[in-house]
Formats: C-alpha cells, sequence, structure tokens
C-alpha cells in the first residue's frame, strides 16, 4: 500500500499552527478538570506561568557544555543543593540533575556496578537486591547495563521485608533498593532496617523517593508520621527524587544524590581520544535542553518550603477525605497503610477493573494495580475540591455493579477461549493473534481508550506471561 507523505514542501502559517493548538489536546486527558490522578503534576496556573517563562527562556540552550551557559550550571548547583537540604544531607553529599526518575536510577545502578567491577572484576555479574514494589526503572536499568536483579516479595503491608532481603545476599550483591514510598500502595519501606544490613554488608543503599521527595519533608513538618528514609538514616548512598512529580517542575527533571562525590564520580563518563574533542558528560544524556533545569529551579524558588508545605497539606486532607470515604464502601478496600498521597484500593466484590472502566466513562482517570488487581489513585494539587464529586461517582458507579459483573463475565468467557487457543496452537499463531488482538485495541484510539478491564482480563488469564509479553510489544508497535 501507497503511503502518503506528510511532510510538507511549503510549511504552514504561524498563526494557522497556532489556532490548531488547543485543537490537539481535544482527545487527551482533561486533566485540568481536575479529574486525572497522577501524570500531571501542575502547582496551579499562577506559579505555573512562572516556571513556564523560565522553562521558555532557556528552551533551546544546552546543558551539556557548563562553560558556555553558566547560567545553567548555576540552576543546576543549586537545584542540587536545595535537594540535598531536603533530604537532610551533609556538605559531602553531591548529585545531578537528570531528566526524570528512570535516568537517576539507571545511574545509581550504573555507579553499583562501577563498584562491582572494581570489587569483583568484570565477569562477575552485580547482584542488585530490589523489594518486589520497587519501580520496573531498577529492572529497566539492570537490562540495559547486564546487572541481575534479585526480586524480593514484600510484607503483608506492602513494605519491603528486610528479612527476606538479608537472606538474598550473596557474595555478588552490590546494592540494595527500597522505596519512599512505592508506587503501588504509597507505603515507605523501612530504610532504617535495610540501613542496618547494608552497613554491615558493606553494600550500597538507593531510597527511591521519586514521589516522596517533594512530599515526605513537608508532611514531617506539618506533623504527619513520616518513617526514616533520607539522609539521616546511617546507611544511605544514594537518594532519587523526582523534581516533576511533587516538585511540581516541568517534565523532564529529577534529582540524583550520592552520600559522596567520590560515589557520583563513578557516573561521569569521559573519553579523551575523539577526534571531535574531549568529551565529558555527567549524566546519561549528551544534548538535553536548558529549559527543564531552569523551570525547576524557577518553581522551587518561587513556591519555597513554605509553598510546597501548603500544597502538601491541602493534597494530604483531599487523600484522606477520599480515603475515609472509600473505607466507608463495605464492598472497598484499602492496600495496606498508605502513608503519603497515593493509596491503592481492592473490591470484595465485584471486577475492580470494571469499576474503573465505570469510572472513566464519568472522566475520571485512575491507575490499575496487579497481583492483587486495584485501582490507583496519586492525588496531586489539581485534586484538591474535588473528592466529593469523585465519591459521589464512585458511590454511584459501585450501585452499578451487578451490570458490570456481566460484563466482566463475557469478557472472562472470550479471554479463556483465546488462553485455550494459545496453549493448542504453536508460538506462530499466538504471535499473530496478539498482533490482531493489539491492533483492534489501538483501533479503539489511542491507549487511554483501550477498555483496561478487558486488558488486564486477558494479563490476569493468560497462563502464559511470555503471551502477555508479546501482546504489550505489539500493543506498543503498532501505535507508533
Ligand atoms: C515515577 C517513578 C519513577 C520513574 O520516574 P520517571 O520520571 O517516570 O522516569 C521511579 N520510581 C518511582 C517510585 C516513581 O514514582
Amino acid at each position: 500500500m501507497k503511503r502518503d507523505k506528510i511532510f510538507a514542501e511549503q510549511g504552514m502559517a504561524g498563526h494557522e499552527l497556532t489556532s490548531m493548538l488547543d485543537a490537539h489536546k481535544t482527545g487527551d486527558a482533561q486533566w485540568k478538570q481536575g479529574k486525572t490522578f497522577g501524570f500531571v503534576y501542575h502547582p496551579g496556573e499562577q506559579h505555573a506561568k512562572l516556571s513556564e517563562a523560565y522553562r521558555a527562556a532557556f528552551q533551546y540552550e544546552s546543558t551539556l557544555n557548563p562553560s558556555a551557559f553558566p547560567s545553567l550550571l548555576k540552576f543546576e548547583k543549586e537545584v542540587i543543593r536545595m535537594a540535598s537540604e531536603l533530604m537532610h544531607g551533609n556538605r559531602h553529599v553531591a548529585g545531578s540533575v537528570t531528566t526524570g526518575g528512570t535516568e537517576s536510577i539507571f545511574l545509581a545502578l550504573t555507579v553499583a556496578r562501577e563498584q562491582a567491577r572494581e570489587q569483583f572484576g568484570e565477569k562477575v555479574q552485580g547482584e542488585v537486591i530490589l523489594p518486589e514494589t520497587a519501580h520496573p526503572a531498577f529492572l529497566k536499568g539492570c537490562q540495559y547495563l547486564s546487572l541481575k536483579p534479585v526480586v524480593v516479595p514484600v510484607t503483608v503491608d506492602g513494605k519491603a521485608d528486610p528479612e527476606a532481603m538479608k537472606q538474598a545476599i550473596t557474595s555478588r550483591t552490590i546494592l540494595l533498593a527500597a522505596s519512599a514510598p512505592c508506587f503501588p500502595y504509597g507505603v515507605v519501606d523501612p530504610v532504617k532496617e535495610l540501613g542496618k544490613i547494608a552497613l554491615r554488608h558493606k553494600l550500597l543503599l538507593h531510597v527511591d523517593a521519586c514521589m516522596g521527595g517533594f512530599m515526605l519533608p513537608f508532611l514531617e513538618d506539618l506533623g504527619y508520621p513520616v518513617p526514616g528514609f533520607d539522609f539521616r538514616v546511617a546507611g544511605v548512598t544514594s537518594i532519587s527524587l523526582d523534581a516533576h512529580k511533587y516538585g511540581y517542575a516541568p517534565k523532564g527533571t529529577s534529582i540524583i544524590l550520592y552520600k559522596s562525590r567520590k560515589l557520583r564520580k563513578k557516573q561521569f563518563f569521559i573519553h579523551t581520544e575523539w577526534q571531535g574533542g574531549i568529551f565529558a558528560s555527567t549524566t546519561f544524556m549528551g544534548t538535553k535542553s536548558g529549559g527543564p533545569v531552569a523551570g525547576c529551579w524557577a518553581i522551587m524558588n518561587h513556591l519555597g518550603r513554605e509553598g510546597y508545605r501548603d500544597l502538601a497539606q491541602e493534597v494530604m486532607k483531599t487523600t484522606l477525605r477520599i480515603r475515609s470515604g472509600i473505607e466507608g464502601f463495605k464492598s472497598l478496600e484499602i492496600i495496606g497503610n498508605p502513608e503519603m498521597s497515593l493509596l491503592a484500593f481492592t473490591s470484595k466484590a465485584g471486577n475492580i477493573f470494571n469499576i474503573g472502566d465505570a469510572l472513566q466513562r464519568k472522566g475520571w482517570h485512575l491507575d490499575r494495580l496487579q497481583f492483587p488487581e486495584a485501582l490507583h489513585l496519586t492525588v496531586t494539587q489539581l485534586n484538591i475540591g474535588m473528592e466529593e464529586e469523585f465519591l459521589r461517582d464512585l458511590a454511584e458507579v459501585l450501585g452499578e455493579e451487578q451490570d458490570l459483573i456481566k460484563e466482566y463475565k463475557a469478557t472472562r468467557i472470550s479471554i479463556h477461549i483465546a488462553d485455550t487457543l494459545t496453549r493448542i496452537f504453536p508460538s506462530i499463531v499466538v504471535d499473530n493473534l496478539t498482533r490482531w488482538a493489539g491492533k483492534v485495541m489501538n483501533r479503539t484510539g489511542g491507549s487511554s481508550m483501550i477498555p483496561q478491564a478487558a486488558l488486564y482480563g486477558i494479563s490476569a488469564s493468560l497462563t502464559n506471561r511470555k503471551n502477555i509479553r508479546k501482546l504489550i510489544t505489539n500493543l506498543l508497535d503498532g501505535m507508533y
């Protein structure tokens, strides 16, 4: 089939493009309505304008060469220092501004691998011990860096199990990981216990505070109970915190901090023999826009600790109201004891994903969890004041549950048939089946529109987990 070319010979007029701007967003999550949980962390129109002005002013500058743009170096150094103060780091703590939590975690893993190479040589594959609730960025980093992830189950409260993690230590172990809090349940891992284990076994300990870094310190100020997780805990060697989440900075900003400059140096890349000159970079990225770090610096200076504390206070009030509302429904159950503004809940009666799809039809966007199946809320500034409407809609949806059960049974049956087929037929047929399923799902118009109950239903009932991997691979391939 011949495809039309879309890269035009003649450019479009500026006013034409500007007039289209809002129209591009019509199919997107309408997060300004306050019905989207997570994804967008917005500080409010007034504050956003300021960081936007800084971001735009430095958008074409590059952070790669600090001597060409001392302004960007100043922003980066001050953002690192503010983050370090927030994490109670002493004067030895050093870090980098990165493009996101994934890069921050990737760099912490790189440092661990360098350490492993120094200790064991190139041949031995270093091992990283992770609670199963740790963010997939750790697994992604291990895959890219050829480290071996050792995934350890969490306890019934959803927290890392220090005893089980200790048991998993071998002579090749290099790093322990903890989350503050973990994304699925919003609970903070027992960092103090893990710190003791790390010290006793001379291991590195990374705390992933991508979610909590810009929230937990302010909740502590406000008198909420916050378990120790930062540099005050002995044994913690690195911390990642995302400014582009509760730091309300533009997307593309996270911070990785190390206990010492010696550790940070292990992440640098330097090549002295290139024809193009001596090449040196501190993080994974090469050329990157100065916009995000400028916007991040501006929002941190503009809000100040007081501004963040006020936002944290309101977000937490909203979260607690939603939580008590959910606890009021007999059929619903909160998982664990969330310590921040993320929470997950399951249904004891109907199918939770059908409840999620019904909420989606009312405009609400929630995440889906599995093992166990649950809905997940990340409450942010945008959701303040939306709590009563959410709980009313939830009550209405729960009233409809009988119908939802019927709908669910129908998906269940077709999934069962598909699963039986995949077991009977050879892999080439399975390939085609997943490709076909991927196409059908894509045709429903973008990932957010895919009936999530069906997708997760398929995922939960396919007996061979490799088939769900194939399905997702083909979904992604089709989407782009
Ligand atoms: C978001 C998140 C990450 C990954 O960060 P990105 O910015 O998406 O790359 C890692 N850990 C936790 C706990 C997170 O919430």
